[in-house]
């Protein structure tokens, strides 16, 4: 029988950061044990931490001591460090041989603008790797007690933005949003509630279908609000912090998988408002 070493079991062969290069790392929706193991890897390594305000700031407790951390937050409406400076400050990092990594919400290539950040180093020849990470449309629904997909509801999902690059809602084609999937997930979407139920109405779909919106999914003030279609703007407006909206049957399943609403006190507060 072949014995494999336990050090070997519980450390895969991981990628070197190399000096010099810049890792854009998910850092989950908010819950820090949902870092990936090669994000917390890379933690351990880097000599700057550029962090988004979404990511959550005790991972960077994880991070080297000696590690540079320097907040890069973007949240809707805050002020913050402009786009062009943060892939200004990533790539002159890089030219000074640093190993640089970049925490970004979520995913990093889920409507976050890693993808923009990515294209910047290609351009700058930096050496980059993306790191996925668990985007909130996944794991924040998994939080919230509502599987993104069951056999007896969904076939399909459709992830949108609410916020197009002008700052409103982007422009959609919302007969075919309507029609083509049976749970619709939208990101950035909390101001703009009200006017996504009305164009999903105005487009075909039953004011009375199933919705739920979800705040700080993972964290420990997670809110969820289970309500329909129609009741999205009313039940967004009572929201603050980050916050997903969800259209389709598959929301109701949450009546018997709510799991986070059953751990300690400090991980509930539950709304069942909203109806
Ligand atoms: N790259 C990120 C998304 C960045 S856009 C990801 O993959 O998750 C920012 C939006 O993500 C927020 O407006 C909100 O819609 C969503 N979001 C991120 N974290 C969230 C959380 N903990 N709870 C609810 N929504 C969240």
């Amino acid at each position: 029988m072949n014995i494999i070493p336990l050090a070997e079991v519980r450390q895969p062969a991981l990628p070197r950061f190399a000096k010099g290069s810049v890792w854009l790392v998910g850092a989950g929706p908010g819950d820090p044990g949902l870092i990936t193991v090669l994000g917390l890897r890379a933690l351990e390594q880097a000599d700057v931490v550029l962090y988004d305000a979404l990511a959550n700031e005790a991972l960077l407790d994880l991070a080297r001591p000696g590690a540079q951390r320097i907040f890069a937050g973007k949240r809707a409406g805050s002020k913050s460090i402009r786009q062009d400076q943060i892939i200004a400050q990533m790539i002159a990092f890089a030219r000074r041989k640093k190993r640089v990594l970049r925490l970004k919400g979520g995913d990093p290539f889920v409507f976050g603008r890693g993808a923009e950040e990515a294209l910047a180093l290609a351009e700058a020849h930096i050496p980059f790797r993306v790191v996925p990470g668990v985007t909130a449309g996944i794991g924040g629904l998994a939080y919230a007690g509502i599987p993104l997909t069951h056999r007896d509801t969904n076939h399909a999902v459709t992830f949108i933005t609410g916020h197009g690059v002008d700052g409103g809602l982007p422009d959609l084609d919302w007969r075919a949003l309507s029609k083509g999937a049976s749970t619709l997930v939208f990101y950035m979407a909390r101001t703009v509630a009200g006017e996504i139920a009305a164009k999903l109405i105005a487009a075909g779909r039953d004011a009375n279908e199933p919705a739920a919106v979800i705040a700080n999914a993972s964290l420990p003030d997670q809110t969820v609000a289970v309500t329909t279609v129609a009741g999205l703007g009313p039940a967004a407006a009572a929201f603050s912090g980050p916050t997903m909206l969800v259209v389709g049957a598959n929301v109701g399943l949450r009546e018997r998988l709510a799991w986070t609403a059953k751990r300690s006190p400090s991980h509930r507060l539950e709304s069942r408002a909203t109806a």
